[in-house]
């Protein structure tokens, strides 16, 4: 553990406006505790960036961004690139949740441009990746989960691999209050780690922040964080309320 920070993450997917947005980081002042041993980000929508940053600022949450554009400007309507991130002093964006890929086609393709795009920008990117239900019961998680690892970090060099985090979110334990064993979930962590050590090396690999999605709530929250590999967590609906997220950053420190 020491050789990598412990990174709990909220994504709010499309939830929160700008107002609750500053309610819900009133509410977290009262709650946070003092000393965190993790680093802490919420993830929120592109329009409220902004505000966000300015309600997270004494609490010591960072901000990130649900997505970004792999080009860096021009005729892409609706589109933000990792550049405007960074003019926001955005230190964080997601790239390839399931949801994304599932309901605005992102291919694997572009999830690396995205990437490398972030990357390029100086913006760590938080690499989704996860099987189906489907593919688990067909036995061939692993080899996916290699697959779509290999395919999001081609051509991210070995100096830039640090600053990068995986997460691993089963698409079966997304949303759905059902989560993978911690035992389940730190195996393809574990997996995860030695597909990085095999582009990588030992070095790198061990420097990488694998992080576990999928229903993390403060009831396993513990548990999971316990696992060797699983440095981390990708929080949805428990980040959007006060209480749940604190108890989850609690269970990391
Ligand atoms: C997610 O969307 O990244 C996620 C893990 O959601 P939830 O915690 O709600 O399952």
């Amino acid at each position: 553990r020491r050789y990598r920070k412990t990174v709990i993450a909220g994504n709010w997917k499309m939830n929160m406006t700008a107002s609750e947005t500053k309610k819900f980081a009133e509410e977290m002042k009262k709650v946070m505790p003092r000393a965190k041993w993790c680093d802490t980000l919420i993830c929120v929508p592109a329009c409220n960036l902004q505000a966000a940053t300015r309600a997270f600022k004494d609490l010591r949450i960072a901000v990130g961004a649900e997505n970004v554009y792999y080009e860096a400007k021009g005729a892409y309507t609706g589109e933000i690139s990792a550049e405007m991130l960074k003019d926001l002093s955005i230190k964080y964006a997601i790239v390839g949740h399931s949801e994304r890929r599932e309901y605005f086609g992102e291919t694997d393709e572009i999830v690396n441009k995205k990437a490398l795009a972030a990357l390029e920008a100086g913006i760590t990117p938080i690499v989704c990746v996860g099987e189906s239900l489907a593919q688990r019961e067909m036995g061939v998680t692993n080899e996916w989960i290699a697959l779509q690892v290999k395919a999001a970090l081609a051509g991210v060099p070995a100096e830039k691999m640090r600053r990068v985090i995986v997460a691993y979110e089963p698409i079966w334990a997304i949303g759905t209050g059902k989560t993978a064993t911690s035992e389940q979930a730190g195996e393809v962590c574990t997996l995860i780690r030695a597909t990085i050590r095999s582009l990588y090396g030992a070095r790198v690999a061990r420097s990488v922040t694998i992080q576990y999605g999928g229903s993390m709530n403060p009831t396993n929250a513990q548990e999971l964080l316990a696992q060797p590999d699983i440095d981390g967590g990708l929080i949805g609906g428990a980040s959007l309320k006060p209480e749940q997220f604190v108890a989850i950053i609690n269970a990391a420190n």
